[in-house]
């Protein structure tokens, strides 16, 4: 019998857990959206409409221009320290020349222990796998569909899976937990460890904007009113982790959480950036959001506006940061409530604001002041 390890935010697994899981858990992986294209239509997908059948890179929260916009993927790596990147889609193997060049790029900058997983529908460009490997890839983890987690072996995927394998790279599968559907995934997971598959991720199913009818349909309801996640998706996981725990099997089994990736991933990655990208006159909060205080002006009067500040109120230059492409100056927060009636009488709009560290600078909350 295997232990089954609690990991934080209702997570749990039995060993072996992908390094790259590990990584995540850390927030130290860069998530790079290759391309929003994918052969596959699962009703489940959670990508948002901007993204989902659109050729769009991201890196994180950022929108790459082009292809060639390789300079913010080594950046948004270096803000959040990453020790490894995460090759997502839609499908990264249906731009696999684009996924070659980043894995090159990616290994050449941060060298060989810099983990790379790609998450594939294996539906097409299997035939290039070995090509990606040949550059550095870590670890691919496929996405078998529902219908074929009880038939792997006469699976369109199956030729993928077994190329692979020969390969010798870390071979994963990653699906998501559908409610009631143990039997089928207990048998995925035994064929998964005949295939000496490395381990498999089953991720908390979840509402989307994209996929909220199509869950509709099937009487799914969300499992609380604060959460996303699907009601009975945890329960489906714990109890294939714990079948799989009764037998001897080699695979390893991790049940991912929808408030894991929230709010340990997602929130551990943004404390990260956070730490690199913050300006003197910021706040961080634990959340890893800054606090700043806000004086709005335009393009003509801000550098006037800055110098009045520094004379007359005696502001050091480093309490100060000219957000030229906001048309703003940003100062500490404390500092602005002290001034801001005097800045509103010369008809200023101060603010205190709280906003994400991500590239797309996501505002949480704006106070006038
Ligand atoms: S394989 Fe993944 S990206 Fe493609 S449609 Fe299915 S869930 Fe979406």
């Amino acid at each position: 019998m295997k232990q089954i390890k609690t990991w934080l935010n209702e997570s749990t697994y039995t060993s072996p857990l992908s390094p790259g899981c590990k990584m995540c858990s850390d927030g130290s992986k860069l998530v790079i959206l290759i391309t929003g294209l994918c052969p596959s239509n699962c009703y489940y997908c959670p990508l948002s409409k901007e993204k989902l059948g659109k050729d769009r890179i991201f890196a994180d929260e950022w929108e790459l221009t082009d292809e060639s916009d390789t300079e913010k993927i080594i950046m948004e790596a270096e803000y959040i320290d990453a020790t490894g990147a995460g090759i997502t889609g839609g499908d990264p193997l249906i731009v696999w020349q684009r996924t070659k060049k980043y894995i090159t790029l990616l290994k050449e900058r941060f060298g060989p222990n810099f983990h790379i997983h790609l998450y594939t529908s294996g539906l097409k460009n299997n035939n290039y796998i070995e090509n990606l490997v040949s550059s550095g890839l870590d670890e691919i983890r496929f996405h078998p569909m529902p219908n074929q987690w009880n038939k792997m072996d006469s699976s369109p995927i199956l030729n993928s899976v077994n190329n692979a394998i020969d390969t010798g790279v870390d071979v994963a599968i990653e699906i998501p937990s559908i409610p009631k559907m143990e039997k089928q995934i207990i048998s995925l997971v035994k064929w998964g460890d005949k295939k000496a598959i490395k381990w498999i991720n089953l991720n908390e199913l979840e509402f989307s904007e994209t996929n909220a009818e199509a869950i509709n349909k099937k009487d799914f309801t969300v499992k609380d009113d604060i959460s996303a996640a699907i009601k009975g998706s945890q329960d489906t996981a714990y109890n294939v982790i714990n079948l799989a725990s009764n037998v001897d099997l080699n695979i390893g089994v991790h049940y991912c959480s929808s408030s894991f990736k929230d709010g340990i991933q997602l929130k551990r990655r943004i404390i990260r950036r956070a730490k690199n990208i913050a300006k003197k006159p910021d706040i961080i909060t634990k959340d890893g959001t800054l606090i700043k205080g806000v004086i709005y002006t335009n393009k003509k009067t801000i550098t006037y506006l800055a110098n009045l500040l520094l004379k007359d109120y005696k502001i050091k230059n480093y309490e100060i940061y000219i957000n030229k492409e906001k048309n703003r100056i940003e100062i500490n927060p404390e500092l602005l409530e002290k001034i801001a009636q005097n800045l509103k009488k010369i008809g200023l709009k101060c603010y205190i604001i709280e906003e994400y560290p991500t590239a797309d600078r996501l505002e949480v909350e704006r106070t006038p002041i």
